[in-house]
């Protein structure tokens, strides 16, 4: 049994890399490396040299009948104190993948990659490694990151043989193949799959972001002495909008197209029991896959923060923080995904991903398609991190099937 094989793997890398606290694969460091090091004597195993390409992607090519290639991508480093199924799960399932066909040839081409610093979890930049290929990185954003002991990122990719103003050519690895379809199992990292009770889900896309502050400007004044209608209170004004924001939320909301809010900072000044706030600042993180849905939301916000400033008298300034755009997969990609889990599970539940993934990075550049296995409690970047066994062998098998759907659609040109 192939699936069986992955979570052997996969515990093997776990007791290499982990300490009782959990995974300690950090990129750039000792245990990443180790990791690695480990993974690559895997795939000599099966007769693949590893390469790795200027921004220190690990690289893995099966070589098929023809060059039309299918892209299966992971990670294997962790955040500190991480899960043994965040990242390295699409890794041993793609060398799965790899080791199926490994002394024949496939109809196409299968190339493995295990992508540099997903996480950002010492220097703070996620999606390095695939930001670098897709050519979406920009070095000098770079420069002056530094882990909490100080170290600079430029001196840690020095350290592990990359230079950083030759990350973009990384680009060659994409701009060289012939590539149809990327495809990468996570764990979801998340409590959607558990509340259905599925073990598998079909991951429609990344979520995009509008990120912003919200300042509300108002007359701070004495608690006892000032009646309510005479008031500017600015924290009731943050208030008002950030529960008519859930209300937008819930109204934008759709059966497998779920969209979500967050107000998760609030300051108050001047912070007193005894004064009413004349200032209260509040962070507002909105989310969804559908780009026009997501722009309304926006639009509904600033509506709503509108009226709230008007009935409670205060002023009202927006601050843009970051956004980025809705990556939605492939369609084609996600139905063979959708065959592939219901002929393993009965069913395939569909959902989108509110975290980013080396996925989002590739959709620019060919069709995408992403499968998520369940994870116990919604929990994951801690050691608690788990997939009950036999929901991750059934995820594991799905996978596989849809490397070989995938596989005969691209041989018959379909995709
Ligand atoms: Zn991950």
């Amino acid at each position: 049994m192939s699936a069986h094989d992955v979570i052997l793997n996969l515990r093997e890398l776990a007791s290499l890399t982990s300490t009782p606290d959990g995974a300690q694969r950090v990129a750039w460091g000792p245990m990443w490396r180790q990791a690695r090091e480990w993974f690559a004597g895997k795939l000599k195993e099966i007769g693949i040299q590893p390469t790795t390409d200027s921004a220190g992607n690990s690289w893995a090519t099966l070589p098929g009948q023809s060059p039309k290639t299918i892209l299966i991508g992971g990670h294997l480093d962790s955040v500190p104190n991480g899960g043994w199924l965040d990242g390295c799960l699409g890794v041993l399932s793609a060398y799965e993948a790899l080791r199926r066909y490994a002394g024949a040839r496939p109809a196409v081409t299968l190339k493995l990659v295990d992508w540099a610093d997903e996480e950002g979890a010492r220097f703070g930049r996620s999606l390095l490694g695939s930001s670098a290929a897709a050519g979406s990185l920009k070095v000098d954003d770079l420069r002056n990151l530094r882990d909490k002991e100080g170290t600079r990122l430029l001196d840690a990719l020095r350290e592990n043989g990359v230079e950083p103003d030759r990350m973009g050519d990384a680009q060659r690895e994409l701009k060289t193949i012939d590539a149809r379809a990327y495809l990468e199992l996570h764990i979801e990292q998340g409590p959607v799959l558990e509340s259905m009770n599925k073990p598998t889900g079909v991951v429609l896309g990344t979520f995009g972001v509008e990120r912003n502050i919200l300042r509300f400007t108002g007359q701070a004044a004495h608690s006892g002495s000032t009646p309510i209608p005479l008031r500017r209170d600015a924290f009731l004004a943050a208030a008002d909008t950030a529960l008519a924001c859930r209300e937008i939320a819930r109204r934008h909301s759709r059966p497998g197209a779920g969209v979500v809010c967050t107000c998760g900072v609030v300051k108050v000044e001047p912070g007193i029991v005894t004064a009413v706030p004349g200032i209260c600042e509040i962070s507002l993180d909105q989310r969804a896959l559908d780009p026009a849905v997501l722009a309304q939301m926006l639009a509904d916000a600033r509506d709503a923060a509108d009226r709230a400033a008007r009935e409670n008298n205060v002023s009202l300034e927006w601050k843009p923080l970051w956004r980025i755009e809705p990556r939605p997969f492939d369609a084609r990609l996600i139905d063979l995904c959708a065959e592939a889990v219901r002929e393993v599970t009965g069913d395939a539940p569909k959902l989108p991903s509110g975290p980013l993934h080396d996925a989002a990075e590739m959709v620019p550049h060919m069709p995408v398609v992403m499968m998520f296995a369940y994870s116990s409690n919604g929990l994951s970047h801690c050691k608690e991190e788990d997939t009950p066994a036999n929901y991750l062998e059934q995820t594991i098998e799905s996978f596989l099937r849809l490397v070989e759907k995938t596989a005969t659609a691209v041989a018959a040109g379909r995709l």
